[in-house]
C-alpha cells in the first residue's frame, strides 16, 4: 500500500526534522548534537518530553517556552512541516524501493545545509560529511540487493565529475563558488547521478537557473548589494529537489536521449 509508505515517511520526516532542528542550531557553534538534550535556548530549561512532539508542542504552548515564555523560533515547526512534506513526497514519487533511505538520508541532509546556508552563509563540513557517508551506504545496500552496480557506478562517476568541476571553479575563481559548494558537489552528483545522468544536468542547470532568477531579483529590488554572497548551496539544494520531484515529466521531451 503506497499511502501507508507515504504516511509513514511523512511521520518520520517529522521526527528526522525535530533532530534537523537540533542539528541546524547547535553545529554552527560546534557543539555536539547528542548531548545534552534539548534545552530553551533562552533559559536553558531542558525541554520535558511531553513538550518535544514536533509542531503539536510549538501549536499547545503558542511558539513560547514554558518556563520562561521567551518567544520559540518559527524555525522548528517549519523545518519538521518541511522535512515530513519532503518524506512524504519522496515516497510518493519512488514507492516502496531499495534506493528511498539514500533518498531520504539525502534530502535530510539539503534541508538541514540550506537553512545554515541562508543564516551562516556556510555549510558545515560534519553535515556534508554525514550525508556523503549515509547517502553512499545506502545506496551500496541497494545496490547489493537489486544487482545495480552499473548504476552505483554511473552514480560514483557523477559525483567525481561535479566534485572536479566544481573544485576547478572554485581554483579559478573562489570568491564565486566557495570550498563548501565544492565538498557539497560529490553528495549532489552521487544522488542524481543514481538517478541518472540526465537528473545530474537537470539538478546543475536547474540550480543555476533559480539562483539567477533570485540573484537578480534581489539585486533589481535592491535588497542585496552586487558585492554581497549569496547562498549558492541552497540553490543546488533546490535543482536537486526539482530533478527529484519534478524530473520524470521535466525529462519526457529528453526521453529519447539515451545516457550508457
Ligand atoms: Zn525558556
Amino acid at each position: 500500500m503506497l499511502t501507508l509508505l507515504i504516511v509513514g515517511c511523512a511521520v518520520l520526516g517529522l521526527a528526522v526534522g525535530s533532530f534537523l532542528n537540533v542539528v541546524i542550531y547547535r553545529v554552527p557553534l560546534h557543539q555536539s548534537v547528542v548531548k545534552p538534550r534539548s534545552f530553551c535556548p533562552s533559559c536553558h530549561t531542558p525541554i520535558r518530553e511531553r513538550d518535544n512532539i514536533p509542531v503539536l508542542s510549538w501549536l499547545l504552548l503558542k511558539g513560547k517556552c514554558r518556563d520562561c515564555a521567551n518567544p520559540i523560533s518559527k524555525r522548528y515547526p517549519l523545518v519538521e512541516i518541511l522535512c515530513a512534506a519532503l518524506f512524504g513526497g519522496a515516497a510518493a514519487r519512488v514507492g516502496y524501493r531499495w534506493d528511498l533511505p539514500a533518498l531520504l538520508f539525502f534530502l535530510a541532509g539539503l534541508l538541514a545545509l540550506s537553512y545554515i546556508d541562508v543564516e551562516k552563509l556556510i555549510l558545515p563540513k560534519r553535515i556534508v560529511y554525514a550525508t556523503l557517508f549515509l547517502v553512499s551506504a545506502s545506496l551500496v545496500v541497494a545496490a547489493g540487493v537489486n544487482g545495480q552496480w552499473h548504476r552505483l557506478a554511473v552514480a560514483t562517476v557523477c559525483a567525481v565529475a561535479w566534485f572536479v568541476a566544481f573544485f576547478l571553479l572554485n581554483f579559478a575563481s573562489p570568491r564565486y563558488l566557495g570550498f563548501g559548494d565544492v565538498r557539497l558537489a560529490p553528495v549532489l552528483g552521487l544522488m542524481l547521478g543514481w538517478l541518472g545522468i540526465r537528473y545530474v544536468l537537470l539538478g546543475f542547470f536547474s540550480a543555476n537557473l533559480i539562483g539567477a532568477i533570485i540573484g537578480v531579483s534581489l539585486l533589481a529590488t535592491k535588497r542585496i548589494e552586487r558585492s554581497q554572497q549569496i547562498p549558492y548551496g541552497v540553490f543546488l539544494a533546490l535543482g536537486a529537489a526539482l530533478a527529484i520531484y519534478a524530473g520524470p515529466e521535466l525529462l519526457i521531451p529528453f526521453q529519447t536521449l539515451h545516457f550508457k
